[in-house]
């Protein structure tokens, strides 16, 4: 479990929208809710999310395995080969930042219910490279925080 400040700083930042760098360690199927079953293969996610308010504990939440499953993203996070890697904040708004990623759709609507921007889905299925290139990127206003481990708690 992480201490409850781990990202205290993208709040006093004030930001508001977040992207969660996922990796996923083998192909299966997995079960988004409403969503129904969908395959994810290996490889790497990119989910844009925003929290207005408690983004600190929205984040924590995301990182924790054990929880009441609510939003589409609890449900590939709790499947045992799903691991956040990274988490970005930023004041960008969520569905520009969403939409200037390169990125494949794999589940439509996914993470987009509230979507207003036609977004299609707010997890995209990128490549290692852009994966690499998220996590050496220097961007002014984006925070970075690198997760060494999963959650337990
Ligand atoms: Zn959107």
């Amino acid at each position: 479990m992480y201490p409850k400040a781990h990202f205290q700083k993208a709040e006093t930042a004030g930001h508001c929208s977040y992207q969660l760098l996922i990796h996923v360690e083998k192909t299966a199927p997995i079960e988004i809710g409403a969503l129904g079953r969908h395959r994810f293969d290996q490889g790497w996610y990119l989910y844009t999310g925003s929290a207005r308010r408690n983004l600190n504990a929205r984040l924590s939440r995301h990182l924790r395995k054990n929880k009441k499953l609510r939003w589409h993203i609890d449900y590939l996070l709790s499947a045992p080969s799903a691991r956040v890697v990274a988490v970005f904040t930023s004041s960008i708004g969520e569905c520009r930042w969403n939409q200037s990623v390169k990125g494949r759709v794999t589940t439509p609507r996914f993470g987009a219910s509230d979507c207003k921007d036609g977004c299609g889905a707010h997890l995209k299925r990128i490549t290692e490279n852009t994966a690499k290139r998220l996590l050496a990127q220097k961007r002014r206003k984006t925070l970075c925080f690198k997760i060494e481990k999963m959650g337990r708690s």
